[in-house]
């Protein structure tokens, strides 16, 4: 019988599929994509892709929408990042499912848990669209929902531009530095923000690991995806 595969939910904000701009930069998806291509075959591999490039509902209704009209556009955004992600994860040799909490069959599969797990098992890469479906929720959140849900290891967040958690903002504070593991308990009570509290806590609460790390330079994500403990660890 063969061994069982490590299983990880990878969360990539929204933020890296625009490079820093609004929309999908066509040669950062396709870098990303390569990068969780090449673990594919030995790591079993669902992603939670935030929207940020797009909309954020909160941004959209300071400026006078109604919040959840404006977070339903926040999550048709998350939908376009999964679609760019399948097409270059596909072209890179992987095979892919999109699921998303919102249904619209054309595009992709409707989430249903079950099917994530046999899709996984069969090597394929699933990328979960449309978050939870649900209004004032963010895909940190639903990372955290959908790792548990389908038995992942562990929570992996690949961050822009930081390379873990730091005892201050290392944009702020040139004195901070970075922590390598710390308790959820001890990063809540110091008020590092890592994640949203809601995605912290329903960690925390139900004992599912988390490790922060840098998509730079390049190879983080494979590495990350192998086991490869770059960053902070962060457990109960
Ligand atoms: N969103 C939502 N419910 C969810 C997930 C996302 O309403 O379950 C909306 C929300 O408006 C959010 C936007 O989708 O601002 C984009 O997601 P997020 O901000 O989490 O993306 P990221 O910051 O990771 O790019």
């Amino acid at each position: 019988m063969s061994e069982k595969k490590r299983r990880v939910l990878l969360k990539l904000s929204g933020e890296a599929f625009g490079g820093g701009q609004l929309g999908v930069n066509p040669d950062v998806v396709s870098n990303i994509a390569r990068e969780i291509a090449a673990a594919a075959a030995d790591v079993e591999i669902a992603i939670v892709v935030g929207g940020g490039n797009f909309f954020r509902g909160a941004q959209l209704s300071e400026r006078g929408m109604e919040r959840g009209r404006a977070d339903y556009m926040g999550m048709l955004g998350t939908v376009m990042n999964a679609l760019a992600l399948q097409d270059f994860l596909e072209q890179a040799g992987a095979t892919t499912r999109v699921q998303s909490a919102i249904e619209m069959t054309q595009v992709a599969e409707p989430y249903i848990p079950r099917r994530a797990e046999r899709h996984l098992e069969k090597g394929r890469v699933v990328i979960f669209g449309a978050g939870a479906g649900l209004p004032y929720f963010s895909t940190d959140t639903v990372s955290a929902q959908r790792a548990l849900e389908i038995e992942a290891d562990v929570v992996l967040v690949a961050k822009n531009g930081v390379d873990g958690v730091y005892t201050a903002d290392p944009r702020l504070d040139p004195t901070a530095t970075r922590i390598d593991r710390i308790t959820y308990q001890d990063a809540l009570q110091r008020g590092l923000k890592v994640v949203d509290s809601t995605a912290f806590s329903l960690c925390m609460d139900n004992h599912m690991p988390m490790q922060v790390f840098g998509m730079e330079p390049a190879g983080n994500v494979t590495k990350a995806l192998r086991g490869s403990e770059i960053g902070t660890y962060v457990s109960n």
